[in-house]
Order: C-alpha cells, then structure tokens, then sequence
C-alpha cells in the first residue's frame, strides 16, 4: 500500500465528493492520509476529517508561510495539541517554512523576518511536542538552514515538494530529514536530476493534491489516487522496481509520523 503524505483532503476542493476521492484512492492502493493545515480554518478541518476517518487520515497542524503577514495566533495550534480527544489524530506540525517566491514583484509571503519568526516558532513547537515537522520551503533554502541551525535541536522532519538543487539535497540529508517528491517529477527537469541523488530511505511520495496533477492528467484537479504514477516516475529515474519505492516510502512515512497499525487497510 501507500501512503500520501501531503494532500489537502481539508481543502472545499474536495467538499462535493471527498468520500469518493478516498474510496478511489484506496482503490489504487493508496491507503492512508497525511492532511496538514495552512490557516486557522484548514487546520480545523484536517483534524475534523482525521476524526472522521480514524487510522485512514491523519492531521498535521500549522501556519503556511503565506499566513505570516496576518500574524496569525500559534496558541490555536497549541489549543489543537493539549486537547486530549485530539490523541492519536494529529501527527505532525505543519505545514510550516518559508517562501520567498515573488508574486508581481511581491513576495508572497511577506517579510522574511517575519516568515523566519513563524517558521521557528513552529519548529519550538514540534520539539516541545516531540512531533514531525512538514516544511514548506521555496527559494528559501539557505534561511531555511540557517533557521534550523538557530535551535538546540533539529526536528524529525520532511522538506515536502521538494524544489532544491543538489546541494541542498545533500544538507537535508546530512540534517536527517526526509525529502518529500509529488507529481511535477514526471514533467520537471529540474526534478529529473535530483531524484536519482535522494537516498531511498529518506523518499516520501506526495500528491499535494489538489495542486501539482501529475502526466498524463494535467489541467485538472489532482487527487491522491495519482500516487502510483508518481512512485513509477521514482522508479524509472532510480532505475529500481516500483514495488521497491512502493515499499520503502510506506515505511518511511510510518516511521516518520509515527503511525499506528491499521488491520484492516
Ligand atoms: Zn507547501
């Protein structure tokens, strides 16, 4: 089986037929869910649907970078974490880093200053909470060192869609954290020399959904039953059996968000 370890199941993307959209990814092998949040609401509803589909999705919660200009209240994430129904459904922080792409000239996510004092606050926060963090990074890679190497201790973690070049795959990898791949490896070139360099047991598989469809389904909505045709462009640049990512990345994800047993998947 599989696992997509970013898709957002919270988004009203997903509103008219989210249980259809589940019931075809499970039919494709893709059994279990990593939702996170972005804003106050999306974190509400990824825990909300974690409850809902118990041992199928799991919540991550946290603030986007494109939040920080709000100066958005992480005591609600905190809230989310101390209530005791929430055990067992919330897995990981996030997502949550920096973005410095420029939008009109602007960059999207505000001041850097300002994205760095979010990013590390959530950081403080999975360590305290001795959870996984899943990081959101464009163009930032170096702040995004630097931010990591401000703290006693570096998080579990996973740098998800990755957009680096090698160099910052090889500092990830050295940082011990996981590197997350979605569908824009099977039409980036970009993405086409990096993934034979990512080590196998630090590879987890994504769709990102309802962003980033994968060939041959591009121009519509993307849905986490796209997974294997990601797992089989993997394969193909890796030169190994799809079966083999299929394996490797279900483990590393389980290990990762510390899931637990689910039988009857
Ligand atoms: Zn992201």
């Amino acid at each position: 089986m599989y696992i997509d370890t970013h898709v957002q199941l919270n988004f009203s993307d997903f509103d008219a037929d989210r249980a259809m959209v589940i019931g075809n990814a499970k039919k494709a092998g893709v059994k279990q869910f990593i939702v996170p949040g972005v804003d106050h609401l999306s974190c509400r509803t990824a825990v909300h649907f974690a409850h809902e589909y118990p041992g199928i999705i799991f919540a991550a919660v946290g603030f986007h970078p494109y939040e920080a200009p709000k100066n958005p209240d992480l005591s609600y994430i905190e809230t989310l974490l101390k209530d005791d129904a929430n055990k067992n459904y919330i897995v990981a922080i996030g997502e949550c880093g920096l973005d410095y792409h420029q939008y009109k000239g602007e960059v999207a996510g505000g001041r850097k200053d300002v994205q760095q004092k979010l990013f590390r606050e959530q950081l403080e926060i999975a360590n305290f909470y001795d959870l996984p963090v899943i990081i959101h990074c464009r163009e930032a890679f170096d702040d995004l060192f630097a931010t990591l190497n401000t703290l006693n201790k570096i998080p579990r973690g996973v740098v998800h869609c990755f957009s680096g070049g090698l160099q910052d795959l090889r500092v990830i990898q050295e940082l011990g954290l996981y590197v997350g791949i979605d569908g824009n490896v099977t039409y980036s070139k970009q993405l086409a020399t990096i993934v034979p360099h990512i080590s196998l047991s630090m590879l987890l598989l994504e769709t990102d959904a309802p962003y980033l469809t994968p060939v041959p389904h591009r121009g519509t909505r993307n849905e986490p039953k796209y997974i294997p045709l990601i797992a089989q462009k993997i394969a193909s640049l890796q030169g190994k059996e799809v079966s083999v990512i299929m394996e490797e990345t279900t483990k590393n994800a389980q290990a990762l968000f510390s899931l637990p047993e689910n039988e009857r998947l």
